[in-house]
């Protein structure tokens, strides 16, 4: 009976241990045995209010080129042997270097119009973690997210001691105004005229929120047509079977007090572990680190043995937006078995089919 048992919760038929699954696509069922493990690369751009008509097809071209190269520069860096670590620095650089995602040089203002980036890295093999946090001169966070892990006794580091460190690594160091660009500038004015405009009646109806949910306070309603997000991240499997996921942010437009979100904490925003799965993530931050998202989905499958697609379906189509938080995740097995899932309208995303090509998706 219990061998019974052990088998219809490995099939995940376990009344109570489903979770109301729904079915991979095909690709992503297929297991391939550890002794046999392919290569595995997916990235994000952040996921957000992106729909169908939102973007001009000329902006959707450009969106859709930078994630290939992206995607396809991390991939074939595995293919040519380096780790995982090696091959999503060079896709996330790609992407911090480009002004459309937030991160890097495109990263978002914060309330008083500054940048404050975050970023963090994890190694499945060794369990070692990097990350920064409100660094606002790093031009490659994920860089120095990795020297903290790989160069100092520490996991996190954050403001003008990351960026101590960083000099002394001999990181590259921006002048602030390099992160400035018009795009962000216009998102960060719209809000705060908006928030400006609102008269004292609606401050007083906020008021009253705050006392009935903390969730409301969270970010305002006013917000949300301006979060496309943004963040960028990457999970890798290379040939030696090591798993390794990063992340990096400017956070959210109109942040205040040196808010740190969920990009930098390990567990939240990235996880990996050679064990279990690799996980990047992309939302509303406060959330993500309320549910520990990207270490719950390798939990489901450490201790629920739920399919890679399952466990972020289970974490974000379920818990996440239980709790009324939105954005996604991406993630790959130690099959190289991929899990994509967002319950926002949108989340830009590459990986590399099982035939080698690039895919890219937005909506
Ligand atoms: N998760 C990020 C944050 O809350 C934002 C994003 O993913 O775009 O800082």
């Amino acid at each position: 009976m219990r061998k019974i048992a052990t088998i219809l919760l490995l099939l995940g038929l376990l009344p109570g241990f489903g979770f109301g699954q729904k079915a991979a696509p095909a690709e992503m069922k297929e297991l391939r045995g550890p002794q046999n493990p392919r290569l595995g690369f997916v990235i994000h751009g952040g996921a957000g209010v992106i729909s169908k008509g939102s973007l001009t097809p000329a902006q959707e071209k450009e969106y859709r080129a930078k994630l290939e190269e992206a995607v396809t520069a991390g991939y074939k860096a595995l293919q040519a042997g380096k780790s995982g670590l090696d091959a999503f620095g060079i896709a996330i650089r790609i992407l911090e270097d480009s002004p459309l995602f937030n991160a890097g040089k495109g990263a978002v203002f914060t309330n008083e119009g500054k940048n404050e980036l975050d970023a963090s890295i994890m190694d499945g093999k060794t369990l070692g973690a990097g990350a920064v946090a409100g660094v606002h001169r790093v031009k490659n966070p994920i860089t120095l997210a990795r020297a903290v892990m790989e160069k100092s006794p520490h996991v996190m580091m954050t403001g003008d001691g990351a960026e101590k460190f960083a000099a002394e690594q001999k990181i590259e160091l921006v002048d602030p105004k390099y992160f400035w660009t018009q795009p962000r500038w216009d998102a960060l004015q719209k809000i705060l005229k908006e928030e400006k405009e609102k008269s004292e009646k609606d401050a007083k109806v906020k008021s009253e929120k705050v006392s009935k949910s903390v969730i409301d306070t969270a970010r305002p309603a006013s917000e949300l047509p301006y979060n496309k997000f943004g963040t960028v991240g990457a999970v890798a499997l290379d040939k030696d079977g090591n798993m390794a996921a990063g992340t990096s942010t400017g956070g959210m437009t109109n942040k205040k007090y040196g808010r740190v979100g969920d990009a930098p904490i390990i567990g939240a925003g990235t996880y990996a572990s050679n064990a279990t799965c690799a996980v990047s993530a992309t939302g509303w931050g406060e959330y993500f680190i309320r549910l520990s998202v990207a270490r719950d989905v390798c939990s489901l499958i450490e201790y629920r043995a739920l399919t890679i697609q399952t466990a972020t379906d289970v974490v974000i189509k379920q818990k996440l937006q239980k709790l009324g938080g939105d954005g996604g995740v991406i993630a790959i097995d130690k099959f190289g078995n991929i899990g994509i899932s967002f319950n926002s309208e949108g989340m830009y995303r590459a990986y590399v089919n099982s035939e080698g090509k690039p895919v890219v998706e937005i909506y």
